[in-house]
């Protein structure tokens, strides 16, 4: 198998699983018990904390646990909302993730304002309609760092600053861009910051939520008091522990992200964009994650080719893993002005440092017959 669907979900980093195992095994103590068998569960989290905390250069105590990030998203924004009930206005973009946009809408049906930022054909946001969009009863502006399918860059340190001369609340989702782009929140003014595990090779079901020390929070699961009463809840501790462990692998691959998976990203882009005719790149070129490639494909319709590319052994995706499946368009490449049957006709490609450059080769042997077999097939079917 050829799995080119890194940002659905990445491989657990076999360092990071066997750091883990001693805490589904017999290190299985609750962190909250008192006696020293529990106390090294909350230790093993706190060292987890730190490892975050180290790549996202913030205080560990800035750091909550959470389940995934889904929650993480919704915790910063319910926080932002239940604090401050006066302010019933919310500003994101067209293009979040559904963890974003399902939630959002469903605070507009619930009486709340959103203001939805458009993106350009590029997938970017403009900052001054950012700036016109804040108003004096806005509670919270949410805008994702790396776009899921395309792994266009919001600026978000323009956007951070923004929010910040206006006294607005910013959470950014940043799901895509951990562990695959430098982030230094020592020097941004961000109030929230959601991470997931399954997209930095820890296991799925672990996440945290970055909460700035001068933030206000109300947790968002009541319970237990567990982390430091901001999130209730008895900690998933194996799993956190895996995930401060590819939170440390992170950093120090970091570079090997910017310069081995891009060139492999660039070296398949590339080979597709030389021998198949009318491929488009979707989104911003250069402003756009290293691991990522949106491929608009004339002619194909992309669940289909999904399908034909996986009798082959290659996993992709089309759109996003979350509204794989079904047949709308994708919201984030119709956010950027393209046709229907231009997002349908797209298929995400997304790398990790667990591809080789021995795969690509191999996809760039495969990719270019299968498109001109499913071309064939249409050319056929449109002559009947
Ligand atoms: N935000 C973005 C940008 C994502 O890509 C995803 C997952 O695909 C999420 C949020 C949701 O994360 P989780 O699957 O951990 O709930």
């Amino acid at each position: 198998m050829i799995y080119f669907d890194n940002n659905a979900t990445t491989q657990i980093d076999p360092e990071v699983l066997q750091q883990m195992l001693p805490f589904l095994q017999d290190q299985y103590g609750n962190p909250s018990s008192a006696y020293s068998f529990g106390k090294r569960a909350a230790k093993a989290v706190n060292i987890a904390r730190e490892q975050i905390a180290d790549l996202l250069r913030c205080g560990p105590s800035e750091i909550v646990f959470t389940s995934c990030g889904t929650e993480s998203d919704n915790s910063a924004i319910q926080s932002a909302l239940l604090l401050d009930r006066d302010r019933k206005h919310l500003v994101t973009s067209r293009v979040e993730h559904s963890a974003i946009v399902k939630h959002a809408e469903t605070l507009a049906r619930r009486g709340y304002e959103v203001t939805w930022l458009d993106v350009d054909s590029e997938g970017l946001i403009d900052l001054d309609e950012l700036e016109q969009a804040i108003r004096d009863d806005t509670a919270i502006v949410s805008l994702m760092w790396a776009n899921n399918e395309t792994g266009v860059l919001f600026p978000i340190e323009e956007a951070a600053e923004i929010c910040r001369s206006k006294g607005t609340v910013f959470h950014t989702d940043a799901v895509q861009a951990v562990g695959k782009i430098d982030i230094d929140l020592s020097r941004l003014p961000i109030n929230f910051l959601s991470l997931s595990g399954h997209k930095l090779h820890a296991p799925k079901g672990v996440a945290a939520l970055y909460i700035n020390r001068k933030t206000r929070f109300n947790p968002y699961l009541i319970g237990g008091g567990q982390e430091n009463k901001k999130r209730g809840g008895t900690e998933n501790t194996a799993s956190i522990v895996a995930l401060g462990k590819a939170a440390e692998i992170a950093s120090s691959a970091l570079q090997d992200e910017n310069t081995r998976v891009k060139a492999l990203r660039d070296r398949f882009e590339q080979g597709l964009l030389d021998t198949v005719p009318s491929v488009q790149v979707n989104g911003h070129r250069k402003h756009r994650l290293p691991n990522t490639s949106n491929l608009a494909i004339e002619g194909i319709d992309s669940e289909g080719m999904l399908m034909l590319l996986d009798q082959k052994g290659i996993c992709c995706s089309a759109g996003s893993a979350c509204t794989a499946g079904s047949l709308e368009p994708s919201h984030v490449l119709r956010a950027m002005g393209y046709s229907n049957e231009r997002a349908r006709g797209s298929l995400r490609f997304s790398f990790s440092r667990f591809n080789s450059e021995a795969e690509v080769d191999q996809a760039l042997h495969v990719i270019p017959d299968a498109v001109e077999k499913f071309r064939s097939m249409n050319r056929g079917f449109l002559a009947a």
